[in-house]
């Protein structure tokens, strides 16, 4: 007998998409599971943070700007290494492409696998709460409270089966602490509102952070700005940087214009620029779940993405420092494998246990706390695993080839590793076209 399974994906960005693409697919003929999945959307189109808007601040229907896009991006990866495994882009010269051809990929993606008839836009979840979670007799169900964004009518709650949490996690800025940051006489951002270097024309500015935001940022906002002060507790950066950056240590304080540093020195400046990473958020899920944002680290999750407490719950793309459509979809198909019970999750003292054991390896070794979810060289190990829980084939190999020529050619020369193309023979090694302006 065919059992109806009710699906709730929140958000149709990459990994909303990727969850409706597996979900919806009858690829699975012998499955006893047909899945109704909905995906509420809040925003009209799909693509999430790859919506470039000129926006910041609140959008149209007064909700925060989502995307935190700029408009001269370029991607930081090559696109052979960020699609989905099952649909390539159309070109792949240059690699490194810009948000718009992610877009168009996005929204080529959706219409060939028909999956805009599933989403349900201009729609925000507001609250999503487990019911029958005491009981014994009855399965346990999530009850889904949305709202229409444009006439803020709250509609009826929902029972769905399982949920799958697809929200990005690059929306809410994450602002340090800085002593005196209220008494700066200069302008403060974070990377979220940049969009343009314009902005920062003939002016002093400090950019804090330099990860891989602040790392583009400085190359966009050197040819405009008086000087570029890069404050960050990194080991110092060895390309070829601009002539007019100097780096610095991380923030001690603020004094007026003055942004002093933790080596002791200070300088007179316009404008601070937080290029400080994003804080996760799940608001709309209720204290029940039982999970947890601490300091940057999500709290009570199985291999990043189940909830150990009701493993009906799932979350989405909380790995970072990851490629993230394949990793994507490596986690949407475990996902559907549990509800199909091909694949039966350990007990929730193991779950537990595992992902324990997990955290304080990264201790060990020497990793902050909020590094939990940081993944780098693990995420290979990491899909490989997802892909044999869910017995299907691994992650080909060129993928990570390329994550890491990519990693090198950043290392050597951030301000022209964009410019290098790459193919994949037929033995499925990555080549090196050509890179122009390298070195
Ligand atoms: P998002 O794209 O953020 O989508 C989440 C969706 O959920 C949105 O559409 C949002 O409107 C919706 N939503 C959120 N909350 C709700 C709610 N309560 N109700 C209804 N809908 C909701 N990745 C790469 O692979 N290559 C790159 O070069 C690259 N560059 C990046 C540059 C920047 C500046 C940023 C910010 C990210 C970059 N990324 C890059 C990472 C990028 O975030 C991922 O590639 C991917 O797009 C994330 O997809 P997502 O679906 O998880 O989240």
């Amino acid at each position: 007998m065919e059992t109806t399974v009710k699906v709730a994906v929140v958000g149709a960005g990459a990994a909303g998409l990727c969850a409706l693409r597996h979900l919806t697919s009858s690829e699975h003929v012998a499955s006893r599971h047909r899945f109704e999945v909905t995906c509420f959307e809040q925003s009209s189109r799909v693509g999430g943070t790859w919506i470039y808007t000129e926006r910041t601040g609140s959008d149209q229907n007064g909700l925060p700007v989502h995307s935190s896009m700029y408009k001269n991006l370029r991607t930081n990866l090559p696109v052979q290494c960020m699609a989905f495994p099952d649909f390539p882009f159309k070109s792949t010269r240059p690699s490194f492409v810009t948000h718009e051809v992610v877009l168009d990929y996005l929204e080529d993606y959706a219409s060939q696998f028909d999956l805009f008839k599933h989403i349900k836009f201009q729609t925000l979840v507001k609250w999503i709460q487990p019911v029958n979670m005491q009981s014994e007799l009855k399965k346990l169900q999530w009850e889904v409270t949305t709202c229409d964004v444009v006439n803020k009518i709250e509609h009826q709650p929902e029972l769905f089966d399982a949920i799958l949490v697809c929200n990005g996690h690059y929306a809410d800025p994450m602002i340090p602490d800085i002593p005196g940051m209220e008494t700066y006489s200069g302008q403060v951002y974070h990377s979220h509102d940049y969009r343009v270097p314009e902005t920062f024309s003939d002016k002093v500015v400090v950019i804090l952070g330099a990860g891989m935001s602040g790392q583009d940022i400085v190359f966009e906002l050197s040819p405009l700005a008086k000087w570029v002060y890069l404050s960050h507790n990194q080991r110092p950066l060895t390309s070829n940087l601009p002539e007019n950056l100097t780096q610095k240590p991380g923030i001690k304080k603020i004094t007026g214009s003055f942004v002093h540093f933790l080596d002791g020195s200070q300088v007179m400046t316009d404008v601070v620029l937080l290029c400080t990473g994003y804080n996760y958020k799940y608001s709309f899920l209720a204290p029940q779940c039982g999970l947890k944002v601490v300091d940057g680290r999500v709290t009570g999750l199985y291999k990043h993405l189940f909830c150990t407490k009701c493993p009906s719950l799932a979350i989405t793309g909380v790995c970072r420092v990851i490629l993230p459509f394949p990793l994507f979809d490596f986690q949407v198909r475990l996902f559907r494998s549990v509800l199909e019970g091909t694949c039966v999750l350990p007990s929730k003292v193991s779950m537990d246990e595992d992902t324990e054991n997990d955290y304080r390896k990264r201790l060990e070794e020497g990793m902050p706390h909020r590094y939990a979810h940081i993944m780098d060289s693990r995420q290979f190990s990491y899909t490989n695993d997802l892909a044999d829980m869910t017995k299907t084939s691994r992650l080909s190999p060129f993928y990570s080839q390329l994550y890491y020529m990519c990693n090198d050619l950043r290392q050597q020369d951030l301000a022209n590793y964009k410019n290098c193309n790459f193919t994949i023979n037929e033995a499925g090694d990555v080549v090196l076209l050509s890179a122009e302006d390298l070195y």
